[in-house]
């Protein structure tokens, strides 16, 4: 028999995914999230990305990066590295690009700490601009890219509308070309694994409600701590998407929520989910 192309991640997996502690825990176990994102022009994306990881079950979230005071502002319990990545720490996976700017020495320098760590790098928005593709493709760690359609379009070279009108091609694609699974955002988010072997995730619980500033650098933290707590980067990437849809709808219910919103309703979506 043939194998279906798509796949929609069910809920029960979800349930058996979804990071728990248990009484062997600590905050190491459960995973300590690096996070280089924001700039002097940017430092909200810094604060929407800690706050995504935090309330995705990170044991702890180093921040790297020039918003730290922004960040210590909003959430006392980021551990705030001056040095930069090379000086933030053990550190089980990265995040990086939120809010970047044209940061592309951090960039570079996330993939060779993570490299030399093994570690899993999430690279999203400026991140993906600045990131060198074959830098990106030689990793023996697990990468995932999560653009949304134009950020797609600019890696792929084509417009917006091509990826628009084609986008489960334009995920696996991407994937092929970075050797990295790409969660592809949008209306329905689609998850492109490197191994052509398996099918593309689709999201079903996305919210239109969620086409909203930052929300995607939530997103970003929220799928960077699972991947701190050893999820793939094809589950991480999936079940993120899943929580953030079903935190969007939380925290919208009908009317306008704001990306922090959004963060904030993600443990509702841990106890909803059992
Ligand atoms: P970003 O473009 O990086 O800010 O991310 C936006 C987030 O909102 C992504 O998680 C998208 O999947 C989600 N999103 C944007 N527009 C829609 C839509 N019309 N329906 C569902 N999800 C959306
Ligand atoms: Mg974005």
């Amino acid at each position: 028999p043939e194998r279906p192309e798509l796949e929609a991640l069910q809920h029960a997996d979800v349930a058996r995914l979804l990071p728990r502690p248990g009484a062997e825990s600590d905050k190491y176990r459960r995973g300590v999230v690096g996070i280089a994102a924001g700039s002097a022009r940017y430092p909200g994306a810094a604060v929407l990305a800690v706050a995504g990881a935090l309330r995705g079950g990170a044991g702890a979230v180093r921040y790297a990066g020039p918003a730290g005071r922004a960040v210590l502002a909003r959430y006392p319990e980021t551990l705030v590295s001056d040095g930069g990545p090379r000086r933030a720490g053990r550190v089980q996976a990265w995040v990086v690009g939120p809010g970047a700017g044209d940061d592309a020495e951090t960039v570079a320098e996330v993939l060779a700490v993570a490299d030399e760590a093994r570690v899993p790098v999430l690279i999203d928005a400026d991140g993906l601009r600045l990131a060198d593709r074959d830098a990106v493709r030689s990793r023996t760690a697990p990468t995932l890219l999560t653009p949304h359609a134009g950020e797609a379009a600019a890696l792929l070279g084509v417009d917006r509308a091509e990826v628009e009108a084609a986008r489960l091609t334009a995920a696996r694609e991407l994937a092929e070309r970075y050797r990295a699974t790409v969660l592809l955002k949008g209306t329905t988010t689609l998850v492109a694994s490197p191994r052509g072997d398996v099918p593309v995730r689709v999201n079903p619980t996305g919210t239109p409600w969620l086409a909203t500033a930052g929300s995607g650098d939530v997103l970003s933290g929220l799928a960077g701590s699972l991947l701190a707590a050893g999820l793939s980067a094809r589950d991480a990437a999936s079940v993120g998407a899943y929580v953030h849809g079903l935190a969007g709808r939380r925290a919208a219910a009908g009317a306008p929520a704001a990306a922090h919103d959004v963060a904030e309703a993600v443990p509702e979506v841990w106890r909803d989910v059992t």
